[in-house]
């Protein structure tokens, strides 16, 4: 290739490429820019770069890809180069709707440090030290009296119960942060965020996505394993010592256990799956795959998936699933509002019609009943957004796009349109 030298510009390699763990039956790859975006590209793409970092020229790296079996156009190493030009200088946007307001509260260096603090949990003396403390809670909790375990909860229990329970929120981020570090990735900031309607904290651990799944798997435990030893402690202290506010606390962290578990929101049950499967964007390929589903049984097309059989099979139940959580949602908030405007009507209809004043205990009814409608409302607008936003997924399907991949662990994996 001596006769391209003079004409080489100088093309450094900018990021790293490494294989990306999925389910998928093609290979595929991360390229990971210093910004820490990631772009999951094709065999045939990595190959492109991999020969721009070597300085070829887009047509001789075109040439070189056709003569390999490939065939690809000189505009489409074109395309590609400028798209990754785009990212080694801007990153990637992420219009990710479930998550409006975040503000950080920890920088990702202090969370690192942190993380390594705690990353001792996850050694084996530790994991059987823990097993022990949660067996000897759960003991301790069924063992103890009735009304041990659900104390009278006056206002100071309850205040009390509230700011244990905010702490372990923190708690629950730094196990996350502390897996991070233990199967050797690097933390994100921990921030604030409302997701839906829920005040809620995030650990970015889009770092992740370039390790093997089951350290991703052991990332996205690691909140529930800190927040059941937290759990467990508290039941211990709790009973024992008679202290009703941590009880409370305890009723409030299941209640996050269980909800984080859930995988039809995007909390941790839903990366779990996510991994699980192999699948890196959950919502947006079960939408794909389904779609194909539905036009292969209207008879327009062959069932054509990039999921191995079984992947395709679960991805389908999800969906499924996914349509009766939501659906079933839908129905609560839409109830909850009918209910709540009619009592906001039945309290200000008599008042029109017969002129006496609202009582007192009127006008409390009344201001519960339209702050609850308030707060229904600003729900269903976020439910709508995000089912808005479903519609965006099917729009890009049609115009045979692919897209930027907004639900990704916070730090986006784009996605290389092949
Ligand atoms: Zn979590």
């Amino acid at each position: 290739m001596l006769k391209d030298e003079a004409d080489r510009e100088p093309a450094l390699p900018i990021g790293r490429l490494m294989p990306f763990d999925s389910s998928e039956r093609r290979k595929t790859y991360l390229l990971e820019f210093p910004s820490g975006a990631k772009l999951r590209i094709s065999a045939v793409a990595k190959k492109v770069v991999e020969l721009r970092w070597r300085g070829e020229k887009p047509g001789a790296i075109a040439a070189k890809i056709t003569a390999g079996g490939d065939e690809r156009s000189v505009q489409y190493v074109d395309e590609l180069l400028a798209r990754i030009r785009g990212l080694e200088q801007n990153g990637i946007k992420q219009p990710d709707p479930g998550f409006g307001l975040r503000t950080t509260l920890f920088n990702p260096s202090t969370v690192t440090r942190m993380g390594s603090a705690f990353a001792w949990a996850y050694s084996k003396p530790a994991l059987v030290v823990n097993a022990c403390i949660v067996i000897a809670a759960l003991l301790t909790w069924f063992g103890a009296r009735p009304e041990r375990r659900a104390p009278h909860l006056e206002p100071s229990v309850l205040a009390v119960g509230y700011i244990a329970y905010f702490a372990t929120l923190f708690i629950h981020e730094m196990g996350h942060a502390a897996a991070c570090v233990r199967v050797g990735g690097r933390p994100g900031r921990i921030g604030f965020t409302i997701y839906l309607i829920f005040p809620a904290l995030f650990n970015d651990v889009g770092a992740i996505w370039s390790l093997p799944r089951h350290k991703r798997i052991v990332v996205d435990l690691g909140g529930l394993y800190f927040h059941s030893i937290i759990a467990a402690i508290f039941a211990l202290v709790g009973i024992t010592l008679h202290y009703a506010s941590l009880i409370f606390a305890i009723d409030l962290i299941l209640l996050t256990i269980v909800l984080n578990l859930n995988p039809f929101f995007k909390f941790d049950g839903y990366w779990i799956l996510s991994d699980a499967f192999g699948v890196h964007n959950l919502g947006r390929e079960t939408v794909k795959v389904l779609k194909s589903l539905i036009s292969a049984l209207a008879g327009f097309e062959r069932f054509k998936s990039p999921w191995p059989p079984l992947t395709s099979a679960l991805l389908i139940l999800y969906a499924g699933a996914t349509a009766i959580v939501w659906s079933f949602f839908a129905i609560r908030v839409i109830k909850a509002l009918g209910a709540q405007l009619h009592v906001i009507l039945m309290t200000v209809m008599p008042v029109w019609s017969g002129g006496h004043a609202l009582t007192g205990v009127e006008l409390r009814h009344l201001g519960f009943a339209i702050g609850g409608a308030l707060l229904t409302m600003y729900l269903a607008a976020r439910i709508l957004r995000r089912g808005l936003n479903l519609g965006e997924y099917v729009k890009l399907l049609r115009s045979g796009m692919r897209g930027r991949g907004p639900d990704s662990k916070l730090t986006g994996v784009g996605d290389e349109s092949s």
